[in-house]
């Protein structure tokens, strides 16, 4: 259990989920199944995105996408610095070089000209990564990508549910990933959603999931392929929380309204943006101070639980090798990033204790 009276992250788990997996358990059918067919016909509905699949957890994702696209070895993946760990080592894994860019000071989302800035005759792929449930012009970032013949494997992870102009994050590129480990906006403990753009792609992730053979029980393989299947339990879990979507959601904004009004001027706190055409879903509450580590030391002080924001990727004790510079945006957040929990169990009343906490440390 958790020292904290007010945690950064809490699971919204009750009848949904346990009924599930006990119709999993009763069926005797724990592999793929009933519950990720119909996991599958959920999210196609909710996503828009026809071609739906999964994997064990989001790094998978990213690394199973960077494996179907079948990029030549040795080219370069365009990646945020301000991510998480995750994003960057299955690029590694896949024999491609990551090339870190900066992201932008309003979103924290890398934007297409970050990108531009870092694009080489090398590029194969960039990565972009939506961060806190906002995000970046999406929509120009692939239209661009497409343009250039480069690859794009969408970094959604911390995003279910947020679109861009009415679209689901994570349909945006040739692979998308959405995680579903316990801190993301819903669970099934650890798992991934794998959207994929067109039947093509969707076939060669497909195979590359299942010992690249497409129905499971035969033995000819006419792919390279690994198992990264889930489980017909992690699929019930996922769909319990499917049930609760809306409700998920109304409630993050509902919290996220009230930190923004409870949190108003005071002069040494800034926030991150969503951009226009951004329909969020907040994943944290993240803000901006010069006085973050005496900040998070009152919070504590007053039992509640703070996060950092990532430490830039080419900061990292095994990533600076690939470091090309500095990346000022990326290493402020990291200095100045705190994050605020947003998630079902947090009461209003938790969120104003939280919020009267950070006025009395400004005396505001
Ligand atoms: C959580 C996360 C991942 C990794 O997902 P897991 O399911 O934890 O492996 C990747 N990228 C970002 C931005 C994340 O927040």
């Amino acid at each position: 259990m958790s020292k904290y009276e007010v945690r950064q992250v809490d699971l919204w788990l009750d009848q949904n989920e346990s009924e599930a997996v006990q119709a999993c358990l009763e069926r005797r059918w724990l592999t793929e199944g009933p519950a990720c067919k119909d996991l599958t016909k959920t999210l196609q509905d909710y996503t828009g995105c026809e071609y739906v699949t999964f994997a064990p957890n989001g790094t998978l994702g990213l690394f199973l996408a960077l494996l179907a696209l079948d990029l030549p070895q040795g080219a370069e993946v365009l990646v945020p610095s301000f991510t998480f760990y995750g994003s960057v080592t299955p690029i590694i894994f896949a024999g491609l070089k990551p090339v870190f860019v900066d992201v932008d000071p309003a979103s924290f989302s890398a934007t297409q000209e970050n990108f531009e800035q870092a694009r080489s005759d090398k590029t194969a792929a960039i990565m972009p990564v939506h961060m806190y449930g906002g995000c970046s012009n999406i929509e120009d970032i692939t239209n661009w990508a497409k343009e250039q013949n480069i690859r794009v494997v969408e970094d959604a992870a911390q995003a279910m549910g947020a679109k861009f102009q009415g679209k689901a994050l994570g349909s945006f590129g040739d692979v998308g990933v959405i995680s579903l480990f316990s801190d993301k906006v819903i669970t099934a403990g650890e798992g991934a959603i794998v959207l994929c753009r067109n039947t093509e792609l969707y076939e060669r992730v497909l195979l590359t999931r299942n010992q690249g053979r497409r129905h499971s029980g035969t033995f000819q393989h006419d792919a390279l392929g690994m198992n990264f299947r889930i489980t017909d339990i992690q699929a019930a879990v996922a769909n319990g929380q499917m049930g609760k979507i809306d409700a998920i959601v109304s409630d993050r904004h509902k919290k996220w309204a009230l930190y923004s009004e409870k949190l108003s001027n005071i002069k040494d706190l800034s926030f991150m943006t969503w951009i226009p055409g951004c329909q969020a879903v907040p994943f944290r509450f993240p803000v901006l101070t010069q006085q973050r580590q005496e900040l998070a030391a009152a919070l504590e002080k007053n039992g509640v639980e703070t996060r950092r924001m990532f430490m830039p990727m080419h900061q990292q004790p095994r990533l600076r090798s690939y470091a090309q510079g500095n990346l000022p945006v990326s290493e402020r957040l990291y200095d100045t990033g705190l994050c605020l929990p947003i998630h079902k169990n947090l009461s209003v009343s938790d969120v104003s204790r939280v919020c009267h906490a950070i006025r009395s440390f400004y005396g505001a």
